[in-house]
């Protein structure tokens, strides 16, 4: 369209007005378009920050997570012994947990399985899944499954000294530390009823694994026995997403993006680094790690979104000496407190 095409038009619609005030409205005009821009760029958005910064200071304080409750609950687990499979000490700590979850819990249940020793068919090993539900009507039925695994390895096979590789592992923080933070998660969750269903499941026969099973799986038994059992007993159950805690008290802890749970469901990884930053879990570190046959790989392969927080650099990995002198109660806080954050902060 020309300019010549306009200007008609233009004459045609405009309303006659006496020439001084026509002027003197021009500029108010033009006043008024400065002021509604001053709105519209400064104001407006000067607003919102103002409504924003008054929001995040005045928002509801989110739960305590006690890190000396959840390191003495380590302790408590180490206590018993190593919790190897069949062992009195596997028995007398699962009935411990079972009870403390009952404590706090909705609803619950034990799923007993048994594992016969591939490679001593005369050995079968009694499982024992541990599963403890709260809100068990959420709105939109959405759940949330936070689980590690409570058994402990029945040997040292990493130590220094080979005289001792054939003792059972302690499992400090290999076991019990991702136990001990869903234990204290469990009592903070009686005492807050969370907005969604969460479901705490600490897995069995987790740690009897052969390295090398996956090419002699006739002769070698694996890894991640009964999250396995649990995760083929139950195709219908399908959470939102899962966190799988495993190894996190390490006292220089140090906690990547675990290379399955990267691959196959970043979202949740993203989700869960930034509820870490919020409790500001400096621990939480933005590197790729390596890729471990964890507990969540089950339930991953099932097209179930559980990823697993691990820091594999751990010096007392599978030796004697991975004892609650290794682990630190800063190290629970910091996973505890990035567990907050995400059932209560979002
Ligand atoms: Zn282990």
């Amino acid at each position: 369209m020309s300019k010549k095409s306009r200007l008609p038009r233009r004459e045609k619609t405009a309303t006659p007005r006496p020439p001084a005030a026509g002027r003197k409205t021009h500029g108010h005009a033009r006043q008024q378009k400065k002021q509604a821009a001053l709105r519209k760029w400064i104001l407006l958005p000067a607003i919102v920050a103002l409504v924003s910064l008054l929001l995040y200071l005045f928002r509801p304080a989110l739960p305590r997570f006690d890190a000396g409750r959840a390191f003495r609950l380590l302790e408590r687990q180490v206590q018993f012994g190593p919790r190897v499979p069949n062992s009195p000490a596997h028995r007398a700590c699962g009935d411990f947990l079972t009870a403390e979850l009952k404590r706090h819990a909705d609803h619950v249940w034990e799923q007993n399985f048994e594992y016969r020793d591939r490679k001593n068919p005369e050995i079968r090993y009694e499982g024992r899944n541990i599963i403890a539900s709260f809100n068990l009507q959420p709105p939109g039925d959405v759940r949330i499954l936070l689980c590690a695994h409570w058994d402990s390895r029945p040997w040292a096979d990493r130590d220094p000294d080979p005289e001792k590789r054939r003792l059972a592992v302690p499992g400090a923080n290999d076991g019990a530390s991702g136990v001990a933070v869903l234990l204290e998660i469990a009592r903070i969750l009686k005492q807050n009823p969370p907005p969604v269903g969460v479901d705490i499941i600490f897995f069995d026969l987790e740690d009897l694994g052969d390295h090398g099973a996956a090419a002699n799986p006739d002769s070698l038994n694996p890894f991640c026995i009964g999250s396995q059992y649990f995760a083929d007993s139950y195709p219908d159950y399908r959470p939102s997403y899962g966190v799988l805690l495993d190894m996190v008290g390490d006292r220089d802890l140090r906690i990547p993006r675990e290379g399955f749970s990267q691959a196959y469901a970043p979202q949740i990884v993203e989700r869960v680094w930034r509820a870490a930053r919020r409790a500001g879990a400096a621990a939480f570190v933005d590197e790729q790690g390596e890729a471990v046959q964890d507990d969540h790989y089950p339930f991953l392969q099932k097209g179930i979104a559980v990823i697993d927080l691990i820091d594999f650099d751990y010096s007392a990995w599978h030796t004697t000496g991975d004892t609650p002198e290794m682990c630190s109660e800063e190290s629970l806080d910091q996973v505890g407190r990035t567990l907050v954050e995400l059932i209560y902060g979002e």
